[in-house]
């Protein structure tokens, strides 16, 4: 039986929560689409105050922008893309074309080639996050895309120098200064000077992926990759105060960040909560990461750990930190998560910024039908067939016309007969 230690507070619910996100990203998606690069002027302007008539930066501004970053900066980045290129090109190996021989002479094969344009959010509105350059423009680059284009917001409306040097590193082709839906809203749809890509990745706040979401179909999309979610499975030999930092690292990324403490300890979850409480007296982003904790953080007592994993796979979360004496059981035990963190020496934060594995995760529990970014949502994965047999070709021809009469469709049935009246003698007409 789960009891509640500590409960969500949806009366203490943000200011703003009643706005009207969909109704605000429909209209400046469809203000782009009928007035192009003088709306997504007008909504930097607006948004972002950003008020420079052209976004997209020259090669000298971004020379300036990463000579501007300290010496130490631009190496840890060149040491995390090093680290996300591995994996992401360990996950590409993984994916090998292949041809299969069904019977004598009947071929089926599948093939896969990059999708031609992306373009890559790399959210800015809060924090600098260039550790997001890594995890979709390169990720796309391993996977072959040959042209990426890339945005990123202004922060205080000045270009963000070290996310620009990352974009670079990562190997964008293009880098515009351009933040939200207008973002969004110009890769999606096209602006005399922002080509219509095929397909959008990337994190961001409610707004980037509403926009995202709306434009879906439109264009291809990632994943819906919205605000971060946190969720710690704890057993008794948990340390408490790992399990308050752990959970208020990633309450700091905004004020609507959902954080789940499930635990079969009370005296962890009890100790959780007061040290989650003295911790936010003094953490610096204190701010934004207490109004998460206080409205969306939740300590959930279980009678067994068994039912610790059961609940968490039920929240469906998109990062999921395991401090039990066995982590690795989540692997069997657990199902729905964007990522698992699995012990002590692992932590959420790793994932974000360093270890290599992709960050573009997904929340509001769509952790049930996908997996983060990775190369493979880069690729167009088709099939292609071939009968080489003409006795095979003539069966299969058979087999058409019964299947195809069975639903009705007398076109596809004749051109399965055409291919058995040539190769086996049977009756044809038109
Ligand atoms: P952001 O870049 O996503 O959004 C900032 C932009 O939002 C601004 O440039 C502005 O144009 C727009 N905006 C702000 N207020 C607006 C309003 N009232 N109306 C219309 N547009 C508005 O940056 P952020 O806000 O810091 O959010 C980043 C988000 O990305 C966080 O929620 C974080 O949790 C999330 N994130 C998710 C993942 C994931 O994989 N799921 C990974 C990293 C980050």
């Amino acid at each position: 039986m789960r009891q509640h230690l500590k409960s969500k507070q949806p009366t203490a619910a943000l200011n703003g929560s009643s706005v009207d996100v969909a109704s605000i990203v429909r209209a400046v998606i469809e203000n782009v689409q009928s007035h192009g690069d003088s709306a997504v002027l007008q909504y930097s302007e607006q948004f972002d105050s950003w008020t420079r008539p052209s976004f997209r930066l020259s090669q000298e501004e971004i020379d300036k922008a990463i000579a501007a970053c300290p010496e130490q900066t631009v190496k840890d980045i060149k040491q995390v893309q090093s680290n996300v290129r591995q994996f992401a090109e360990a996950q590409a190996a993984s994916l090998k074309d292949f041809e299969l021989e069904t019977s004598p002479g009947v071929f089926l094969g599948q093939k896969s080639n990059p999708i031609e344009k992306v373009g890559c959010y790399i959210p800015g509105g809060r924090y600098p996050l260039l550790a997001s350059a890594h995890m979709t423009i390169l990720t796309a680059k391993v996977a072959g895309v040959p042209k990426v284009i890339a945005c990123t917001p202004p922060i205080g409306a000045k270009i963000p120098n070290a996310t620009v040097a990352a974009m670079h590193l990562a190997g964008a082709d293009e880098i515009y200064i351009l933040g939200g839906v207008q973002a969004v809203a110009a890769m999606g749809v096209g602006t005399e000077t922002i080509d219509k890509v095929d397909f959008l990745a990337g994190p961001g706040n409610a707004y980037v992926a509403e926009a995202k979401r709306q434009l879906f179909g439109e264009i291809g999309i990632d994943l819906f990759a919205g605000p971060t979610e946190v969720l710690v499975v704890a057993d008794e030999h948990a340390d408490p105060y790992m399990c308050a930092v752990d959970l208020l690292s990633q309450c700091e990324h905004g004020p609507d960040t959902p954080a789940q403490l499930i635990t079969n300890s009370e005296s962890v979850g009890r100790r959780t909560i007061e040290l989650a409480e003295k911790l936010l007296e003094v953490l610096p982003t204190a701010p934004i990461a207490s109004v998460s904790w206080h409205t969306f953080g939740e300590v959930i007592l279980t009678d067994t750990l068994d039912e610790a994993f059961e609940v968490a796979d039920e929240y469906a979360s998109e990062h999921v930190q395991i401090l039990t004496q066995n982590p690795r059981q989540a692997l069997e035990k657990m199902k729905h998560y964007g990522a698992l963190f699995l012990g002590a020496n692992t932590c959420v934060s790793f994932g974000d910024k360093c270890i290599g594995t992709n960050h573009v995760l997904p929340t509001k529990k769509a952790a049930r039908y996908t997996g983060g970014l990775w190369v493979g949502k880069f690729l167009r994965t088709t099939t292609y067939q071939e009968v080489r047999d003409e006795q095979a070709s003539g069966q299969l021809g058979r087999l058409c016309g019964r299947s195809a009469r069975a639903e009705l469709f007398e076109g596809h049935a004749r051109s399965g007969d055409l291919r058995a009246a040539n190769h086996l003698g049977d009756q044809y007409e038109w």
